[in-house]
């Protein structure tokens, strides 16, 4: 396989942007090569400026749950492109498109767009506190939430990658009301509260977490986080930039029964445009400007575009509820036969896997919080990236990401995908 292309440009991007990219995991730096370039996309794959096509799961970060370029979504964009980009002003899009978050959410009244998903959970953030008037905030080890200062605390993926607990830039004042806990640690919670409830404003938590490989939550976990949480005064938020619209249409508290205060959105409901959203009770997010004094505002936010593909996106889950059937029947086929892999060739690793999202970890044994993650074997899984990289299979440029299905794998690309996986696992472990 050839990166002729992609090298020369990669060579060329470095003089002008940061490290070659616009978003740090694009380098992979993580498994120790350079970027690739791509040039299209189309359903499950995507083909690189070199000419070669992978199969896709990346999809994105996740945005993709139709694969690229799904026709019936993109459908009439070009119409909506010619009445013009942005306008800066209210559209009737805006409208049905939150009226569709609020009722396929339980729990959330209104909803506010903005621009990304660490547009989200920054204002998110702003309105627990201004709600409260608490400062302190709970957040878990190996969460990430975008990259606002506050957050950026033992955040995940491209931090865990980069080992960059804590970026430099964020000052030790910003982040001395964010509080750090064990991700599926009841009692490290309840320590917590013990010791800081009267002043915590809000808990945010990843359901699952999608940034230190895939950890799933637990429901007892959730429910407790509920419960505390009711029981100070504190919001529960849960940041469904990932999870939102993939665990099935009614995001988390349909698939774990446990109904937050807010939550955030971005990514699926996009489709791939820049999109982000946080929402909550009415009687939260009407202390949000213009309605009360906490401010928030975006030059993009509702933007025509993003908010034609989101709509069209969450219509067709809406109506084709089987969508989430078979993306779970996806994943499992693809986690059991990687499983499978693992037995034949008398590996020990863990698969995991929740609803579309999959992920291979490089150790074995249980895999419930960021301390079960760390000691993953990293040389390996790298020499296992290349080569799977070489068998036409793109995946997250690191551990610490996990597989995104959509719909557009087909039982074709999964089965090329195992044959590569158990070939890949041969070389990494020869
Ligand atoms: N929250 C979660 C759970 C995420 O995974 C991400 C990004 O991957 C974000 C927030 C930040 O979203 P964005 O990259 O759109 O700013």
């Amino acid at each position: 396989m050839q990166h002729t292309k992609s090298k020369a440009l990669y060579e060329e991007a470095v003089k002008y942007i940061p490290g070659g990219v616009n978003s740090p995991v694009r380098a992979f730096k993580a498994v120790g090569m350079e970027p690739i370039f791509i040039e299209k996309g189309e359903g499950s794959k995507i083909t690189d400026v070199d000419g070669n096509t992978y199969i896709d799961y990346i999809c994105s970060w996740g945005p993709l749950l139709f694969g690229h370029g799904s026709p019936d979504i993109l459908e009439g964009i070009q119409e909506q492109l010619l009445k013009g980009t942005s306008y800066g002003a209210p559209t009737a899009i805006e409208v049905e498109m939150a009226k569709l978050i609020v009722e396929a959410y339980e729990g959330i009244d209104e909803v506010r767009m903005v621009s990304s998903g660490t547009e989200a959970t920054m204002s998110a953030l702003r309105v627990a506190r201004g709600y409260t008037g608490k400062n302190k905030i709970v957040k878990f080890e190996g969460c990430y939430h975008g990259h606002s200062d506050a957050l950026l605390v033992k955040s995940g993926s491209g931090t865990l990658t980069f080992g960059v607990p804590t970026s430099p830039g964020v000052p030790a004042d910003v982040v001395k009301h964010t509080l750090v806990c064990e991700y599926n640690n009841q009692e490290a919670v309840k320590a917590l509260f013990e010791e800081h409830g009267e002043d915590i404003a809000c808990v945010i938590v990843e359901t699952v977490s999608g940034n230190m490989g895939l950890v799933p939550g637990k429901k007892e976990f959730l429910e407790y986080l509920r419960e505390v949480t009711k029981a100070y005064n504190s919001l529960l938020i849960f940041d469904e930039v990932i999870t939102g619209f993939r665990l099935g249409y009614g995001s988390s508290p349909e698939y774990f029964g446990v109904v937050p205060d807010m939550a955030c959105f971005g990514k699926i409901i996009g489709g791939g445009l820049p999109v982000g959203a946080y929402g909550g009770r009415k009687d939260i997010m009407e202390i949000v400007s213009p309605c009360g004094p906490v401010y928030q505002a975006g030059t993009l936010s509702g933007n025509p575009l993003a908010m034609y593909v989101g709509k069209k996106t969450l219509e067709k889950l809406k109506n084709n509820p089987g969508i989430y059937k078979e993306l779970e029947q996806k994943a499992s086929y693809l986690a059991q036969g990687i499983r499978n892999n693992l037995k034949a060739l008398d590996l020990e690793l863990t698969v995991t896997q929740v609803g579309s999202l999959v992920c291979l970890f490089f150790t074995s044994g249980k895999i419930e919080s960021y301390e079960d993650v760390k000691d993953c074997d990293l040389e390996k899984f790298n020499k296992y990236y290349k080569a799977m990289l070489e068998r036409g299979i793109l995946m997250g440029p690191a551990q610490f990401e996990a597989l995104f299905l959509s719909t557009a794998h087909t039982k074709e690309d999964l089965d090329v995908t195992l044959k590569a996986n158990y070939e890949a696992l041969k070389v990494a472990y020869n």
